[in-house]
């Protein structure tokens, strides 16, 4: 059946048009009045009015620096800045606003782990334990850690259809494991992956889990309590908040016992030319002036989604997920890549006969925005036997609209490409 003859509306009550009318980029028409789909999420996703105005507030009325002045501006800055962390403490339920450290992303909160904790955890001879479906930048840092201490890396394999293959999981936990590092949700293929289950059986033998939350912050509840997870690290702009900044939560103990990642300014407790003191935990890992409207627009994104029924939502992204697999499982000459059964929000796909980047090039002239290549992922695309994917990734915004576009544009792909 032709993918325009389904129905468009989803059948949840979460009011999606009032969701999206609060997202300004989403209102624009790309290629001469052609409106923009946008399903690029899991690299970046828009900013609601709630984000910008409240950045934008902080550059207009707030502006100064944290942490330093005894000013009126910089205690509010200094105000602001630390009850984003409060709010973001909230959102993965850290048990404290002093478990949150401030980054520049994922990838920096990983580096922090892998240089800090990493170095004094992990010894010659050790395994860090990884799994085939990493990001690189879940690969690279403990790679260059491994070099350096004389570690190696295990690599947990993923199914035809890119489920973690746990029942191997005693093969790859060995006595050697110092460290696990794992994706919660595969920004190639959408799998959830039972981190919970790995966590459970990585400190049944005392070794401690590292979560890459890039993907799971923006489409799932996070807990990190009821995860037990020693540290947990995703990035703001992936879930309507502004670029350059991204958390890392650890537990109480770690951060306490880590050495500082960085030093400099607002990171001492006392200097002097024979002997420095670091501040406590969050502050010792924060050197130098932070990226300040990120954290406070960050804040105010945590809120803005602790502010939505969250299983509404949910529902609403599974079903426009489900309803846009099957438009594009449907169209001669495409196979899907990750089907699990636990996904949310990545729809990858190829076309037998079409290279991903030409595909990507014709979709996006007719204003619909994906991702082509290998998304980071290269390993794991290299399990596949392919040079990339064409991914679509969808955010609370998107609609069953979004994906009929997207099945007609992919109709088109073939018809003029194929
Ligand atoms: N891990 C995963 C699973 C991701 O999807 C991404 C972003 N594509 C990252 C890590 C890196 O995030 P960032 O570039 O924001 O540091």
């Amino acid at each position: 059946m032709p993918a325009t003859t389904q129905p468009t509306s989803d059948t949840t009550s979460f009011d999606v048009e009032a969701f999206r009318a609060q997202f300004p980029a989403l209102q624009q028409e790309v290629y001469e009045d052609t409106p923009l789909v946008y399903l690029d999420n899991a690299a970046t996703s828009q900013k609601p009015d709630a984000v910008i105005e409240r950045a934008e507030r902080y550059y207009r009325r707030e502006n100064s620096n944290v942490h330093r002045g005894v000013h009126r501006l910089s205690q509010d800055a200094t105000e602001a800045y630390e009850s984003a962390r409060k709010s973001i403490a909230r959102f993965i339920n850290a048990p404290a606003p002093e478990q949150v450290i401030y980054t520049k992303g994922t990838t920096e909160g990983l580096n922090l782990v892998a240089n800090t904790f990493g170095q004094k955890r992990v010894g010659a001879g050790d395994e860090i334990l990884l799994t085939e479906m990493e990001h690189h930048s879940n690969i690279v840092p403990w790679q260059m850690l491994a070099e350096q201490v004389g570690a190696e890396i295990r690599v947990l394999p993923v199914t035809d259809r890119g489920v973690l293959q746990m029942d191997r999981l005693a093969e790859y936990l060995t006595e050697d494991t110092a460290l696990v590092a794992v994706t919660h949700v595969s920004n190639t293929l959408g799998t959830i992956n039972p981190v919970k289950d790995l966590i459970d059986a990585a400190h049944a033998v005392d070794v401690p889990v590292v979560v890459d939350g890039a993907q799971s912050a923006p489409h799932l509840p996070v807990d990190v309590q009821a995860l037990d997870a020693d540290f947990f690290v995703f990035s703001g702009h992936k879930m309507f908040g502004p670029t350059g900044i991204g958390i890392l939560y650890g537990k109480r103990e770690h951060l306490e016992a880590m050495p500082p990642y960085q030093g400099g300014g607002d990171m001492i407790d006392r200097v002097s030319f024979d002997e420095t003191t670091y501040d406590a935990p969050p502050h010792k890992f924060e050197a130098g002036t932070p990226h300040i409207e990120g954290a406070i627009g960050l804040g105010a994104a945590a809120e803005f989604i602790m502010d939505l029924e969250w299983s509404a939502v949910q529902a609403h992204e599974d079903d426009v997920l489900a309803y846009a697999t099957e438009q594009v499982r449907a169209i001669d000459g495409i196979r899907l890549i990750g089907t699990a059964p636990e996904k949310t929000s990545v729809l990858s796909f190829v076309f037998e006969d079409i290279h991903p980047y030409d595909a990507g090039t014709f979709l996006d002239r007719l204003g619909i925005a994906v991702r082509t290549g290998h998304h980071c992922t290269q390993p794991l695309l290299k399990r596949y036997g392919l040079p990339g994917t064409i991914r679509a990734s969808f955010a609370a915004y998107n609609t069953r609209a979004d994906a009929n576009r997207l099945a007609e544009g992919l109709h088109r792909t073939r018809e003029m490409l194929g």
